[in-house]
């Protein structure tokens, strides 16, 4: 939480409820920095109970006209959604930069794969048609209808301020439901401005409400008892948590949660496509991505070369705010993220890693914002601190095996299972790690397998709690629940008194 002198003079992030930003009376706030210079830039508003309480019964109320609402109705309106978007990529970007800190090229990137899901969300009247069995039993149809669940939670982290969120609105809206979004309190500010697009696009007051805050915002969504379902993206304890508590209240929960995903790179690689991606996939924005590359598992004598091959790369790394133009890689979210993810290079030497690259000697540390220049780690095993924490930071670690089934092993005994990815020429031993690997994306020769919006996105192990992936198909599936009607019509010539079990044939 945040002090006066803090706060003072700095605008204010509020909640968005009922078409309209509501300032807070909970008189409890936290600080959003400006990554790039360290200086808080505004303050955002933290939620009482009593505050999502208003937001869930505003929600509440929207729903029951919204779910009534036709198909193509709610298709024209994503489909305004989709346009504001694209008209206002930039502005967004911009604005998650200043407050996340990430390069506006890699912002942008950000905002063109959320706005994959709008799209994907356009086409509802096609992904909520059902099955129909016509005659499952004397003139007696079977069929199956998908509908809404209500009100619908989404709480996301610091790391995709935009893209997140929508991995989750356009669906859930597009399917019938109303949305209560608690964004991230460190760059809350994108959530505001989606929903003013979302009003903008035509979408009643109420469908999509903002509620800034906490824990105590989060503890209050999960045991409402108007809330029916939750998705979570955050670290792993908070969505294991998460679950925990809300689906014992009752709740439909997906929770994904954080991640180590391991690149295995085989001796028969091509070495340079190899490095230019173990670099672009552990370093893009300064490695706080879900599906960064964290380890580069380098089997035999692949070892010496892709390491020196990543070591040149890295040195022409250019590190600075992410609005400078030629900065490839921005600061990291706030100072004690920095100072941590930091402190995990002595204690890796402790424990007998070789630093090989020291992103404490970059220039760009001089700065005043929270900068950490890019590391590689090497001789790192299982069991060192930086081999299990995700450091979430621009750190890569080397793990040195002597077979495919050695890495193969390492990867699938890791507690997380995100994303894998292989490298290698030979079709045959790709096809035998999409066979052998647990992870619940794989790439080959493709270091950040995201899926498109058509596909679903989900970790396995500790990277999700819950049965349902984000968003695509299985996002359509989440955020409906299935009713099947058996119907027929009056027939005064067959009809009957008949106490036996009904049969078909
Ligand atoms: P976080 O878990 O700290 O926070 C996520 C959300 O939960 C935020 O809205 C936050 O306010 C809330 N929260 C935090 N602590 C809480 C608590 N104790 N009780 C209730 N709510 C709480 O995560 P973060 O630091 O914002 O994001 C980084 C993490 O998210 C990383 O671990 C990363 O791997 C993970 N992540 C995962 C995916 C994925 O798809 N699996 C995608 C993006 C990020």
């Amino acid at each position: 939480m945040a002090t006066a002198d803090v706060l003072a003079g700095i605008r204010t992030v509020n909640h968005w409820i009922g078409g309209k930003p509501v300032e807070s009376a909970s008189g409890r706030f936290g600080v959003v920095w400006d990554p790039a210079t360290g200086e808080a830039q505004a303050h955002v508003a933290f939620a009482s109970a009593a505050e999502v309480d208003r937001a869930v019964a505003d929600s509440k109320r929207a729903f029951s006209e919204w779910r009534a609402t036709p198909l193509s109705r709610r298709s024209e309106i994503l489909f305004r959604l989709r346009e504001l978007v694209d008209a206002n990529r930039r502005r967004i970007a911009e604005l998650l930069t200043s407050e996340h800190g990430k390069t506006l090229p890699d912002a942008m990137g950000e905002v063109a794969r959320g706005l994959e899901n709008i799209e994907f969300a356009c086409g509802i009247p096609n992904l909520l048609k059902g099955g129909f069995s016509e005659q499952a039993s004397r003139g007696i149809d079977v069929y199956q209808i998908r509908q809404p669940l209500g009100v619908v939670a989404g709480i996301t982290p610091f790391n995709f301020p935009a893209m997140v969120p929508m991995w989750m609105f356009p669906n859930a809206i597009a399917c019938g439901n109303t949305f209560v979004l608690k964004p991230s309190e460190k760059d809350p500010s994108v959530s505001l401005f989606m929903a003013e697009l979302m009003q903008r696009a035509g979408l009643p007051d109420g469908v999509f409400n903002v509620i800034q805050g906490d824990r105590v915002a989060v503890d209050r969504l999960l045991e409402h008892p108007d809330v029916k379902a939750v998705s979570f993206v955050g670290s792993t304890p908070v969505a294991k948590a998460i679950y925990e508590t809300a689906t014992r209240n009752g709740k439909r929960v997906q929770a994904l949660g954080g991640a180590k995903n391991h690149m295995l790179v085989l001796p028969d690689a091509d070495i340079a496509m190899a490095a230019d991606a173990a670099v672009s996939a552990a370093y893009g924005s300064a490695g706080e991505r879900c599906m960064a590359i964290s380890v580069v598992v380098a089997v035999g004598h692949v070892a010496d070369p892709l390491i020196e091959a990543i070591r040149s790369r890295m040195a022409k790394i250019k590190v600075g705010p992410g609005n400078e133009e030629g900065s490839e890689m921005g600061p990291l979210i706030t100072r004690e993220h920095r100072d941590n993810v930091a402190s995990c290079l002595d204690a890796a030497n402790a424990e007998g890693a070789r630093i090989a690259v020291d992103g404490r000697r970059d220039p760009a540390c001089q700065r005043k914002g929270f900068f950490l220049g890019a590391s590689l780690l090497d001789d790192v095993k299982p069991g060192m601190r930086c081999y299990n924490d995700e450091i979430f930071g621009p750190v890569l670690v080397v793990s040195r095996v002597n077979s495919y089934d050695h890495g193969v092993r390492m990867i699938n005994e890791n507690p997380y299972g995100n994303g894998a990815a292989i490298f290698t020429r030979d079709g045959g031993a790709a096809r035998q790690f999409q066979f052998d690997c647990d992870a619940g994306m794989v790439g080959i020769n493709v270091a950040i397998p995201v899926p498109v919006a058509y596909y679903s996105f989900g970790g396995w192990k500790a990277s999700l709690f819950g049965d349902l992936h984000m968003y695509g198909p299985e996002g359509v599936q989440f955020y409906t629940r299935a009713k099947v009607v058996t119907s027929r019509w009056p027939d005064p010539v067959t009809s009957k008194v008949d106490l036996g079990f009904p049969q078909n044939r």
